[in-house]
């Protein structure tokens, strides 16, 4: 028997040209169960999966699992109003969210629907929420700051636009507060922010926007809040949809920056709706794909080339661990998805250093390429004496007899100690960091006692304010020249000499 392959491609072509697959928009289907925010749907055959299904009259729902002859929904409204033999008609559309400038200073839920009780929101476009990422070629390498504020951070563990640093530690660690405090700190920097919370007490969304709004950052953030009495379907979708309006500022040339708080609920969401979805669970009973859920969101964050137009979105997703185990499944996930991590210890936080952040385990894998020059120049051994110190200071404690080259290195160590530690909600500008690392580490705090280390920062600020406008000015403009570092020297030479004689004197 002969084979011609050609006649065979055009029977294909024209059998599929008949069938009925993508010409039908509208197919309708009968609920056959409804339970825990689950509906099981018959006689939707060509539904796609993540597709919007509409309940009429009712609400919306999302195509989780394609089988045999059902579908089963997750819904994003409560499955009391519905039962069964209610009507299910497919949309051939995926979830979409509402994006644009409008957004700012508002609070959405998961769908984009504002919940602040400030009417409508005009939108101008609409995103899917599963976006794919930016490829290869679209990227270049990241290289510009995104500045925190915050001084262990900004020195050791520094942040670039385009970047996921991740943000781990136990409950109350002070995560959130660095999260905050780097929104807070992209005040007038053209950085617009969302800001997601997932999984947590309605009443921490009212304390985030309060502080927002009391630091004026509101008027460049959006926040998203998926809190823990929402359903886990809307959980789940939360930090897709939030992304995507973020990532909507990245496509229009600007730096965005996400932070999402925190994946383990979300991971935990997920967990739910799998179970309750029958599929297989895996190690900690997650499903196998748990791991694709936050690559596939993380991986969204990029760093475009100039010929994609520049934008920038940067991700601070927050992982919280139990009893510091970094090892269990999602910490591990995570941080090998994310380019570092911030890990903030209990033990620290309540021995009174805050932030609570542990320098030792901390990286950021961007690291010098997104500093400053005077930055990278004036901090570089700051992580090295840091580290050095905490060793020492251990073993310190079993010696009585130290030689004088240990005293010394432990008193730079204390005052490392005390310059790293800042007040919550209180971002430190790029110029004033470098020189207060400048002033700590030539050598002009070792005369300075240890409790008074913080007046003598304050005073440096407040002076170089009035005398040293010239250097602020060339810091701004990262000029570190011979010059600049010469005039830097002399003016905190004698403001230390100032502050020594005031002190002698009280
Ligand atoms: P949770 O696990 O409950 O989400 P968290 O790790 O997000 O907690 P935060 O809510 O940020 O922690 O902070 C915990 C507490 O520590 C808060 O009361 C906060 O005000 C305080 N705190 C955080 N950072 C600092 C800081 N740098 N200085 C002083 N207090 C701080
Ligand atoms: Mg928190």
């Amino acid at each position: 028997m002969s084979f011609d392959i050609s006649q065979l491609t055009k029977d294909i072509k024209a059998k599929l040209e008949l069938s009925e697959y993508g010409s039908k928009v509208e197919e309708t289907g009968t609920v056959v169960k409804v339970s825990d925010g689950i509906a099981q749907i018959y006689g939707l055959e060509d539904c796609l999966i993540y597709e919007l299904i509409e309940f009429p009259g009712k609400g919306f729902g999302m195509a989780m699992n394609l089988e045999k002859s059902l579908v089963l929904a997750i819904l994003f409204f409560s499955d009391a109003s519905i039962k069964e033999g209610d009507k299910a008609v497919r949309t051939n559309k995926t979830v979409s969210v509402p994006v644009g400038y409008n957004l700012l200073g508002r609070v959405v839920n998961a769908l984009g629907e504002p919940i602040d009780g400030q009417g409508e929101i005009e939108a101008g476009e609409f995103y899917q929420i599963e976006r794919s990422a930016k490829g290869i070629i679209e990227r270049k390498s990241v290289s510009v700051p995104l500045e925190t504020g915050i001084k262990p951070i900004d020195s050791m563990i520094p942040i670039g636009l385009g970047q996921r640093e991740l943000i781990i530690g136990d409950r109350q660690t002070g995560k959130t507060s660095i999260a905050l405090d780097t929104i807070i700190n992209q005040k007038g920097k053209d950085v617009f922010c969302v800001y997601v919370m997932i999984g947590q007490k309605q009443k921490a969304t009212v304390e985030v926007v309060e502080i927002l709004q009391k630091s004026g950052a509101m008027d460049y953030t959006i926040v998203v809040s998926a809190p823990a009495s929402d359903s886990a379907s809307m959980q789940y979708i939360a930090p897709f949809a939030a992304c995507s309006m973020a990532e909507f500022f990245m496509e229009q040339g600007k730096n965005a920056l996400i932070v999402y708080d925190n994946l383990t609920q979300h991971a935990v969401a997920y967990r739910t709706l799998s179970l309750l979805l029958s599929r297989p669970p895996g190690r900690e009973a997650y499903p196998g794909d748990v791991f694709y859920l936050h690559s596939r969101l993380l991986e969204r964050a990029a760093c475009l080339s100039e010929e994609s137009g520049g934008g920038t979105l940067t991700a601070l997703p927050i992982i919280e661990t139990q009893a510091g185990n970094i090892s269990a499944y999602i910490p591990t996930n995570v941080i090998s998805i994310t380019d570092g991590q911030i890990f903030l210890e209990s033990e620290l936080f309540n021995s009174g250093i805050l932030p609570a952040i542990n320098p030792g385990i901390s990286v950021s894998r961007v690291g010098g390429s997104a500093q400053t020059k005077a930055m990278k120049k004036v901090s570089g051994s700051l992580k090295l004496l840091y580290s050095q110190y905490l060793e020492l200071k251990d073993f310190a404690e079993f010696g009585s007899d130290l030689d004088e080259n240990t005293r010394k290195r432990l008193a730079v160590g204390e005052r490392i100690v005390e310059i790293l530690k800042q007040d919550e909600h209180d971002p430190i500008a790029l110029e004033n960091q470098i020189m207060i690392f400048f002033a700590l580490l030539n050598g002009f705090l070792k005369d300075v006692p240890l409790n008074l280390i913080h007046s003598y920062e304050a005073e440096l600020y407040e002076y170089m304010k009035i005398k040293g406008q010239n250097i602020i000015l060339k810091l701004r403009q990262d000029d570190f020249s011979n010059d600049t570092v010469e005039e830097l020297r002399k003016s905190v030479e004698k403001f230390t000499e100032q502050f020594l004689q005031k002190a002698k004197e009280v």
